[in-house]
């Protein structure tokens, strides 16, 4: 039974920040003993690459904010059962605290967490933070979720925010002894990154402040032209907080003020803004309510579509080789930045589904390896929304043409020149960097002469066409 005094363990995962964390306010304001850990727990360990890397960065610099505050974060690595069993018995604390997460695996391993630690006497206890509504607190009329995203949005703008901003605690009372903690460079959390790790981090912001700096500037400098601009490849219009939001480095209640009051500041870009934190508030509730979504067509009828497998085709996708220069110039970009752009994922997407007519879970589960912003909800929901077997109003094919698209979003080919060296005879820094990041087993060098398209843009239309017949079809019988 938890006393007065007993210890409370705080689990942290996907929310280290010291602002807008419930969990990490309560305990504050328990004024019980708080022990914090971080876990490289089996969720952990199943991270891609860069996704992992880029958490260990945030986890060092939460670390830090933690001390800031008299505090520290423990870590341990191990089953998150066993290790919270040890770090329990070893601090004499009666229950753990965490910020609630929505994703099946780790939906699966904290229902096991609970279930075991109720059955020996203890308790947890979950708080929101993660999403501005719980994916069972916004439903239909008819108390359905949501599978349309325009009814969503109006529910969630009609409904307003009830969440209250929490200031970051100013101290937490500290246990009278600290278990053990292990040395986060002993995790090598970058081992898988290799040579890239080097490359990406000129690109990244990492932790809280960086993320608030980040949300500032972005409301001062782009909120404005936000609605005109986020689109076009050769512009940094977006806000680029998916980074952080990814970590928890900063909460979408941040994003969601921030954007209500650039509303009523008169500032046109906010509510188109606010539309797209709530695409992601979407993706999570889709995520809750059709787990599904993560491993298996939404739609079950694509199933049973002749999707190709991974194979040489798609390593061409991968190492921005398919001949098509904007697909090529986005994924080197993702492979340099460790991120995309939106519309740039939509066409990588869209190319390897409907044109090379590739499974989405190859391009999903490289997204996962490759994306620092990778989010679990919304890397499953994009990837479905692109390849037309997710949840749709009206269900049709999309199929993007690269060479309109590049055509209307980088007018003057700054994006692709920016990325792709292999089509100009000076190539800038940005694109060279690739050659510094990519496998040294790919065998891949600047001056090597650009490939004619994997498959050219009549074939891809028919391909595609052909494809939405067989939907068609089969969504018929
Ligand atoms: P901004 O334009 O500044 O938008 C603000 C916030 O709104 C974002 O940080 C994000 O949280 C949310 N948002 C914006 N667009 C979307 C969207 N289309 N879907 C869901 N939420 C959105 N986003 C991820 O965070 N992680 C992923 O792994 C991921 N994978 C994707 C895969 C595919 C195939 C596609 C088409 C999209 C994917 N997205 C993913 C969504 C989107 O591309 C990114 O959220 C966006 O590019 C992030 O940039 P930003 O922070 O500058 O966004």
């Amino acid at each position: 039974m938890p006393t007065e005094t007993s210890p409370i363990l705080l689990w942290c995962r996907r929310d280290l920040r010291l602002s807008d964390h419930p969990a990490l306010t309560e305990a504050a304001r328990s004024g019980r003993p708080v022990v914090p850990v971080f876990l490289l727990d089996e969720v952990v360990e199943g991270l891609g690459a860069a996704p992992k890397w880029r958490l260990g960065l945030g986890v060092d610099v939460f670390a830090k904010a933690l001390e800031s505050i008299g505090t520290r974060l423990i870590l341990r690595r191990g089953p998150a059962l066993r290790v919270l069993r040890e770090l329990l018995r070893e601090t004499g604390a009666t229950e753990v605290w965490w910020t609630r997460q929505y994703d099946p695996d780790q939906i699966a391993r904290d229902k096991a967490v609970k279930a075991a630690l109720h059955d020996a006497g203890l308790e947890a206890r979950s708080f929101p933070g993660h999403l501005l509504f719980e994916p069972w607190t916004l439903q239909t009329g008819q108390g359905k979720p949501y599978q349309i995203y325009t009814p969503f949005w109006r529910a969630a703008l009609g409904r307003g925010v009830a969440q209250q901003r929490l200031a970051p605690p100013t101290a937490l009372t500290t246990p009278q002894h600290w278990p053990e903690s292990e040395d986060l460079a002993d995790w090598q959390l970058g081992r898988a990154m290799n040579r890239g790790a080097e490359v990406v981090r000129a690109y990244i912001h990492v932790g809280e402040a960086a993320a608030q700096m980040r949300l500032a500037t972005f409301v001062r400098d782009r909120m404005e032209g936000y609605a005109r601009d986020r689109d076009r490849l050769d512009l940094d219009a977006s806000s680029g907080l998916s980074e952080n939001l990814a970590y928890g480095e900063i909460s979408p209640l941040a994003l969601w003020e921030a954007g209500q009051r650039a509303m009523e500041d008169g500032k046109s870009g906010a509510e188109t803004f606010l539309k797209e934190v709530v695409w992601r508030e979407f993706a999570y509730h889709l995520l809750y309510h059709t787990p599904h979504i993560t491993q298996e067509s939404w739609r079950a009828s694509w199933e049973s579509f002749p999707w190709k497998p991974e194979s040489a085709e798609t390593l061409r996708w991968k190492q921005g080789r398919t001949g098509i220069e904007v697909v090529d110039a986005a994924m080197r970009e993702l492979y340099v930045t460790g991120r995309m752009h939106n519309r740039a994922r939509m066409l990588v997407a869209s190319y390897l589904t409907k044109h090379m007519l590739t499974h989405w879970r190859v391009g999903q589960r490289w997204f996962a390896d490759c994306l620092i912003d990778w989010d679990p909800a919304s890397n499953a929901m994009g990837w479905q929304w692109v390849a037309g077997s997710g949840p749709d109003a009206s269900p049709y094919f999309r199929i993007f043409n690269p060479q309109t698209q590049a055509e209307t979003f980088d007018p003057e080919g700054t994006y692709r020149r920016r990325w792709l060296a292999e089509i100009s005879d000076d190539p800038p820094e940005t694109a060279l960097r690739f050659f510094d990041a990519c496998p040294r087993s790919w065998g891949m060098t600047p001056d090597q002469d650009y490939p004619a398209p994997l498959v050219g843009l009549a074939e891809g239309r028919k391909r595609a066409l052909d494809a939405h017949e067989w939907w068609k079809t089969s969504s018929r019988t």
